[in-house]
């Protein structure tokens, strides 16, 4: 039948203004990276997108190369937007980004204005779609002139294929570059997108304090770090159905070893006294105040819907105590 929505949809999960703008996410918000490409069933693709957006998930994060194979995210995404969601798109936030490898040649990659606003007009028709709500630059671009790539931004929006522009994995002092650039052109950088999780911790060494000096919202990707702070691999088995155990191209043999297994298991003891589990644990942590610092939406992937339900629980809990603090202090460090 056709999709309802829950009528009951914004009064369990927390949303807050993305930095200094109007923009709203769910403190919690679903990635496409992995498990909506072809090698996934669409019913399955299709039960976790509806079961998110029921649950006040309504942000979905993208990218040009999300698959596999590339393209293939953004082109599933149309088929769950042209059945089932797509009359609810005025309270969706969906985002896409160009900037890593789709194709060979210098314009399938980088941040060229040629192969940002290209990438972006793709994008939009394999989700059919005339507009995203953010588009992002995915990574800075050394061989282009960061104002090129501002500029590609700023043509996004005012063209009206993007209501917002971000940037994703830039370091602080170009992110603070990039800011002042958009903020000559008129059309704010409005997103930081950067990974962090108890076991990647880049982003307090002047990111986040970047990130708030310039009134953009931060979107913490990998708060999971892609499974490793979750029950998935405490046990020392490697399930055949994770992605250590498909053996998908983004995760590295050697991020399972046994110093970062013995560090999971340690953080594991100490979400058990929060009665938390690892996984709701990471995502509390990285949502917890940090006062102005503090990060707006923590960007999880998930490949059932009971990932999805238990890591939503973690948002009740961003609480911690300045001994639970010094305790998960003591592993998780990069
Ligand atoms: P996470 O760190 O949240 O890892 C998600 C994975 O963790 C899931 O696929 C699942 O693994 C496992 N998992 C999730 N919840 C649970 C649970 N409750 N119990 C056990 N295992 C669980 O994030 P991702 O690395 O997937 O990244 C999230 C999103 O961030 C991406 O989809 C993308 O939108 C964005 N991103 C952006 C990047 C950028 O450059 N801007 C780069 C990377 C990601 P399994 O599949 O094994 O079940």
């Amino acid at each position: 039948g056709t999709y309802v929505a829950d009528d009951d949809r914004y009064d369990s999960l927390e949303y807050r203004n993305c930095g200094r703008s109007g923009l709203n996410l769910p403190r919690l918000s679903l990635g496409l990276w992995q498990n909506f490409g072809d090698d996934r069933d669409l019913e399955g693709q299709r039960r976790i997108l509806c079961r998110a957006f029921d649950l006040g998930v309504f942000h979905f994060d993208l990218a040009n190369n999300y698959g596999p194979p590339p393209g293939s995210a953004e082109a599933n995404l149309g088929r769950v937007l042209a059945k089932d969601l797509g009359s609810y798109r005025d309270e969706l936030v969906i985002t896409t980004k160009a900037g890593w490898v789709m194709g060979p040649g210098p314009h399938q990659r980088g941040g060229s204005r040629k192969y940002l606003l290209s990438s972006l007009d793709r994008s939009l028709a394999r989700m059919g779609l005339d507009h995203v709500d953010v588009f992002y630059s995915h990574r800075p671009d050394p061989d282009t002139p960061l104002e090129e790539t501002m500029l590609a931004l700023h043509h996004a929006v005012v063209s009206g294929r993007a209501l917002y522009a971000g940037i994703s994995s830039y370091g602080p002092s170009l992110t603070r570059r990039a800011a002042a650039i958009m903020r000559d052109l008129g059309t704010p950088l409005t997103v930081h997108q950067p990974s962090y999780s108890m076991l990647n911790r880049w982003v307090e060494d002047g990111l986040l304090e970047a990130a708030s000096d310039e009134g953009m919202g931060v979107v913490a990707f990998s708060p999971l770090a892609q499974g490793l702070l979750t029950s998935r691999y405490l046990g020392g088995e490697v399930p055949s159905d994770s992605r250590a155990g498909v053996g998908r191209p983004s995760w590295r043999e050697n991020m399972l070893t046994e110093e970062v297994l013995g560090r999971a298991r340690a953080l594991n003891q100490i979400a058990a006294e929060r009665d938390q589990t690892l996984a709701q644990m990471a995502i509390s942590w990285v949502l917890r105040d940090q006062g102005p610092r503090t990060v707006t939406t923590a960007l999880v992937g998930a490949s059932s819907v009971e990932q999805l339900e238990q890591n939503l629980r973690a948002v009740e809990n961003t609480e911690f105590t300045e001994e639970e603090l010094r305790d998960i202090d003591r592993w998780a460090v990069d």
